[in-house]
């Protein structure tokens, strides 16, 4: 990039100045939208943690069991507590009390609004927003807030994508208030707003949402694990929930160069640009300035999130340059995923604030390592503790190995469908691409634990076992890796030590549908054992060592081929991963399919958790995003193809051509091999924009897979034409002349 000085303009566009105070060269329209952010002065408010501790900050701004337990009369407290841990109904009266208290609480704390807030197919959070007020009928207003309102809402949410569930009915959608997960309020420039976290279902009550299915899937799980537990004596009943810590990788940059990326802007990624120089990932221009903006930045990102009750540690990430990760403590799944959207909203909003944006985009800069969210899964309860935790005792030990068989079962059996909830066009880049983790869905289990499996898997073979050889839950096991030294992060699904972690998911993506996919598996495979254990023992709790020993023997040989503990990238791995029979779903449109086959089908009807119709629909919206994300890639690069790069090129082919024109008239020797290059060029970008465009004039299909393939393997490669020859240009072309900050 040049420097120039302050005052200097050019005929094709303008010079803005970075709030950092670096310089880029820009052109037409952006100039104002540029020179908009350019005086931005970043003004956060002062941390000051003295005044008021992290500690008092913590939930301040969630209507919390505390806040309940406060201002509610206790027998309603006490049945609202019965809903939200035994999933009791809740009765209007109920309901009438608990909206009267929430309302006086928000409005104390300065709410004019509330809003109930929904997850639709999109990955995204809704809001709908009403007022406290209602008129009095004489005049006046009152502000009121009814237990009928608290329960249920009715948002015109007909512009959500519901994959055709409700044309065939009405349009219209309700949200139901989700009692397990709190209310909170949450505080914007513009006002401040009672958040009702609810679930989004048709008038037949089909989900039209990502949350429904969380909780019916953590329904099913618990239901499965129960049987499991009862095996072992564990009779209690204590509900096991599923848990998940998400960590979340992202990008922060500048937002003088976000705005004058059309292709960031628009599609949150860079559609050109070569390569960087080696040793040299990005320009210092705009990244050597941003550590004390990005400290300030995460500092407050960090309170705004205490006081939505989110319990986050920050931390920087060294992967790439300008990348970083927050993760929170794990907490329950279905409040884990509503944080976890609350998290991304936060993020973007501080970053804002702070005259930065925060790219969540997969993979927003080619050559640079992408960014995903790493998805931490288990399940406990509060009588058992965390059911993936190895323990002490070999009692133990036999239960942990059984129900860490069942998830090795689980994603051997359902390898595709991991897959599928992860597959969107923007996690292509990451998946399948040259970087971690690989499209092939396998686990690590580490050296110690895989040795375990591989004695149990032996153990089948011989039907009197080897002496020393492992019994379970009888001869003393060498103790369980409880901390996960050996790590591997290449990986896609990994134990760490006393959890899982599922590393494909991408970092724009809400982590319901892997959570979904995760416990429903699961139950699945719990019941599975269950089933094969209770009929083994017919009661006989004296004959279940014999029968588990003979089970996990089975299911390592059933399904062992999914683990592996080597590395995710190697071309060998790739071979080897064939020869063993497991899927390599390279792309989205690949991977999407698996939704309809039958096993999957099966899988969700059978425990309630998706009906055939809410699992089409779910494929059918994933299939449209597709198309449209990468459709607005593809208008985003003819564009800039024909009206940033194409000018440029062909201006500076023209410098080139009237110097040689001059020094031909002048006589001197000459030779025209640039010239020549970037004629050629010129030509070549010309013709690839014409083959992009005539891949879209192609007739829209009906069907959404053909339309998905069709972008996939013809749009996306005739797209990625176009970037080479740009790339190649914009190392040849003049730099004062390119238009875009690289
Ligand atoms: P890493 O070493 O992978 O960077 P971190 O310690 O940063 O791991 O993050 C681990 C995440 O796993 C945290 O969000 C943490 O709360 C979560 N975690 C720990 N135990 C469990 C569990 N039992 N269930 C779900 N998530 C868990
Ligand atoms: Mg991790």
């Amino acid at each position: 990039m040049s420097t120039v000085t302050e005052n200097q303009t050019r005929s094709n566009g303008t010079y803005a100045t970075a709030s950092n105070g670096s310089k880029t060269s820009v052109g037409g329209a952006r100039a104002a939208a540029i020179a908009a952010v350019t005086g931005y002065k970043p003004s956060p408010p002062p941390m000051n943690f003295k005044d008021t501790p992290t500690g008092d900050l913590f939930n301040a701004n969630v209507f919390s069991k505390a806040v309940m337990k406060q201002r509610l009369p206790k027998p309603i407290f006490k049945a609202l507590c019965g809903t939200i841990e035994g999933g009791e109904k809740l009765d209007c009266s109920t309901a009438d009390a608990v909206a009267s208290a929430m309302k006086d609480w928000a409005i104390e704390k300065g709410a004019t609004h509330y809003a109930h807030v929904f997850y639709p197919l999109t990955g995204s959070t809704a809001e709908k927003h009403d007022s406290f007020l209602s008129p009095d009928g004489e005049g006046g207003a009152l502000a009121e807030f009814s237990g009928k309102q608290l329960i249920q809402g009715e948002p015109d949410g007909s512009s959500f994508p519901t994959g055709g569930i409700r044309a065939t009915f009405e349009a219209r959608g309700y949200t139901i208030w989700d009692v397990t997960s709190p209310a909170y309020i949450l505080e914007n420039a513009n006002g401040t707003t009672l958040c009702i976290p609810t679930a989004f279902v048709s008038w037949t009550g089909e989900a039209l949402d990502k949350k429904t299915p969380v909780l019916r899937s953590m329904q099913a799980l618990n239901k499965q694990a129960q049987r499991v537990l009862k095996l072992f004596g564990h009779t209690d009943g204590a509900l096991v929930s599923s848990t998940a810590g998400p960590e979340q990788e992202y990008f922060l940059i500048d937002r003088n160069f976000f705005y004058a990326r059309p292709d960031l802007l628009n599609a949150g990624r860079t559609l050109f640009g070569a390569p960087p120089p080696k040793g040299q990932e990005f320009d210092d221009h705009y990244f050597g300035a941003i550590p004390d903006r990005v400290l300030a930045f995460m500092l407050e990102c960090e309170r705004e999130l205490f006081k939505l009750g989110i319990p986050v540690k920050t931390r920087h990430n060294e992967v790439a340059p300008s990348q970083y990760e927050i993760a929170p403590m794990f907490e329950f799944a279905n409040m884990a995923t509503d944080h976890q959207q609350l998290m991304m909203t936060t993020l973007k909003k501080t970053a804002e604030k702070h005259g930065m944006a925060c790219l969540m985009h997969e993979k927003p800069f080619a050559g640079v390592n992408g960014s995903g969210k790493h998805v931490n899964w288990s399940m406990g309860s509060a009588s058992q503790g965390n059911l993936l935790d190895p323990g002490d005792t070999p009692h133990e030990n036999a239960q942990f190995l059984l129900i860490c068989a069942a998830v090795i079962r689980a994603v051997h059996k359902y390898q595709g469908l991991l897959r599928a909830v992860v597959a969107s066009a923007s996690n292509d880049h990451r998946l399948g691409a040259n970087e971690a983790p690989p499209a092939i869905i396998s686990i690590f289990l580490g050296d110690q634990l895989t040795d375990v499996f591989e004695q149990i898997k032996a153990g089948g073979a011989n039907s009197s076992l080897p002496k020393g050889t492992l019994t379970v839950g009888v001869d003393v096991l060498p103790p369980l890796p409880k901390d996960a030294g050996d790590r591997n992060r290449t990986s896609p699904f990994a134990f760490t030590g006393n959890r899982f972690e599922f590393r494909a998911v991408g970092a724009s993506q809400s982590i319901a549908g892997p959570l979904v996919a995760m416990n429903t598996i699961v139950a699945e495979s719990l019941d599975y054992c269950a089933t094969r254990l209770e009929d083994a023992t017919g009661g006989d709790p004296s004959k279940l060592h014999g029968a588990l020993q003979k089970l996990l023997t089975e299911i390592m040989n059933e399904h062992g081929a999914i683990v592996f503990n080597g590395d995710g990238y190697s071309e060998e791995w790739h071979q080897e991963a064939e020869k063993r029979g497991l899927l390599n779903l390279k792309t989205t449109a690949d991977a999407l399919p698996i939704l309809q086959t039958e096993e999957v089908k099966e899988l969700f009807t059978k425990y309630d958790v998706l009906s055939e119709r809410e699992l089409s629909s779910r494929l059918d919206t994933y299939l449209e995003q597709y198309c449209l994300s990468v459709s607005v890639e593809v208008k985003l690069t003819l564009e800039m193809a024909r009206t940033l790069i194409f000018p440029a090129a062909i201006r500076y082919q023209n410098e080139l051509a009237s110097t040689c024109a001059n020094l031909k008239m002048l006589g001197y020797e000459f030779d025209t091999d640039t010239l020549d290059r970037m004629t050629g060029l010129v030509k070549s970008l010309q013709d690839s924009i014409a083959e992009l465009q005539a891949t879209l004039e192609e007739p829209e299909s009906e069907d959404l897979l053909a339309e998905a393939n069709n972008y996939c393997n013809v749009v996306l490669p005739a797209m990625a034409k176009v970037r080479e020859y740009a790339d190649e240009l914009e190392a040849v072309v003049e730099d004062d002349l390119w238009p875009l900050p690289n």
